[in-house]
């Protein structure tokens, strides 16, 4: 058995050789330009050069052809739910399931969601730690998967969006507290921010407002005070943490950024005062309309929801991307994120068009998706742009994204770390 595993750990932490892409186009996406015959020399998990024209390999280089692709930095996520992915029977699985099943669903997605080009997420909410143990064994080697920021348990307040007792009979819907995520007061705010770092989490989500899937009548009334979310912000810095907050109505948005948080997910029901405040506070917005159109289409599947998510759905979910029209030209910080659970997982890509069909220019979307997460967690100098002495996560694509932006929906070269995932 332990030889099994060292040969198992051995096998997936291999040394990896050095590689020299022959990249047909490669996109800057701190210019926002598109270079073309471009080589990058990656050594170990690293990019070591980048240069122009078709560099020969030395000797130990592997050549990789992507003379007639366009290259650019890995694709990041800043919204996705590993653990879960939407099916009819969803609701129901929660009561016949245990966490080692979502264990093994949540190592598919990871791997999808790799294939499709995105080689870092965040993750906003996973229960029983699945995520987290998902991130610990693709970081081993163990399973294969994009790099993951876990925020663990979502935080909600007593019957709110991330109450795990929402909508379930009366003798199961006990009285939560701060250690399955429910918390009322700013004490017990406090509590949940820690026992979020006691169990491994990187970041803190919050739901601010209602949500549509939950089974619950609102879907965007606010639910926490400011007092509350000023509490888990102040907390969370202790800790090194962001706090990312779920909101759809106007009310939650605005008490979310005056308390601080770093970003608001979602955001449909914004209005002239939350732009404002957007500007005012530097916050990023993750506009994730992937969700909005999948909902709004399910909703009208009999049965696919339970009856009381279905007029939610209907009145929330299209209406993000109008406002993401609105807020793009008022110059919010927008950065990419599906929601991607909600919508099936590797569907990722899709936000994209979505993006661009609201008005952001392609290049821009790429940038969203690549520099702009990097920037909020805090990882830049590490990921986000291809250059010298960053982490080797490189995706490419078979047309050009900044002449036909579905070109990112089959990505043709993923690599994570200076591994090969995806080969033309
Ligand atoms: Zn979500």
């Amino acid at each position: 058995m332990l030889r099994t595993l060292a040969l198992l750990l051995s096998c997936a932490l291999a040394p990896l050789p050095a590689a020299v892409l022959h990249c047909g186009k490669l996109i800057d996406v701190e210019k926002l330009t598109v270079l073309e015959e471009v080589s990058i020399v990656t050594s170990g998990d690293e990019i070591l050069r980048v240069e122009p024209g078709f560099a020969a390999p030395a000797a130990g280089e592997e050549a990789i052809d992507l003379r007639s692709h366009t290259c650019m930095p890995g694709w990041m996520d800043m919204h996705v739910h590993l653990a879960s992915e939407s099916n009819p029977k969803a609701y129901e699985e929660r009561f016949r399931l245990n966490a080692a099943d979502y264990a093994f669903r949540a190592a598919v997605h990871a791997k999808r969601t790799l294939l499709a080009g995105f080689t870092t997420v965040r993750d906003l909410g996973t229960r029983d730690g699945v995520s987290i143990a998902l991130a610990r064994a693709i970081e081993q080697g163990l399973t294969e998967g994009p790099t993951i920021y876990n925020a663990g348990r979502a935080l909600a307040t007593t019957g709110g969006h991330a109450d795990p007792t929402n909508g379930v009979r009366d003798d199961l819907m006990h009285d939560p507290g701060p250690a399955e995520g429910v918390v009322n007061g700013v004490d017990d705010a406090r509590k949940a921010v820690r026992q979020r770092y006691k169990e491994g989490s990187d970041l803190i989500k919050i739901t601010a407002t209602g949500g549509v899937l939950s089974v619950a009548k609102n879907g965007q009334n606010p639910q926490f005070t400011e007092e509350e979310i000023r509490a888990i912000v102040e907390t969370a810095k202790d800790y090194d943490f962001h706090v990312a907050a779920h909101a759809h109505g106007a009310e939650g948005i605005r008490r979310a950024l005056r308390a601080g948080v770093h970003s608001i997910e979602h955001g449909t029901l914004m209005d002239d005062e939350g732009i404002r405040l957007f500007q005012e506070t530097a916050a990023w917005w993750v506009p994730t309309i992937s969700a909005g159109k999948f909902v709004a289409e399910k909703a009208e599947v009999q049965g696919y929801y339970p009856a009381v998510i279905i007029p939610k759905a209907l009145a929330i979910g299209p209406q993000v991307q109008e406002t993401f029209r609105k807020a793009y030209k008022a110059g919010v910080k927008i950065a990419f994120g599906t929601d991607c659970g909600v919508s099936p997982h590797g569907s990722n890509a899709k936000e994209f068009v979505y993006m661009t069909e609201a008005g952001m220019p392609p290049l821009e979307a790429i940038r969203a998706a690549t520099l702009s997460p990097a920037q909020l967690l805090g990882i830049a100098d590490r990921v986000g742009t291809v250059a010298p002495g960053k982490a080797a996560d490189i995706v490419a694509t078979p047309r050009d994204p900044a002449e036909d932006i579905t070109a990112t929906l089959q990505p043709s070269f993923v690599m994570k770390r200076g591994r090969v995932y995806r080969r033309p």
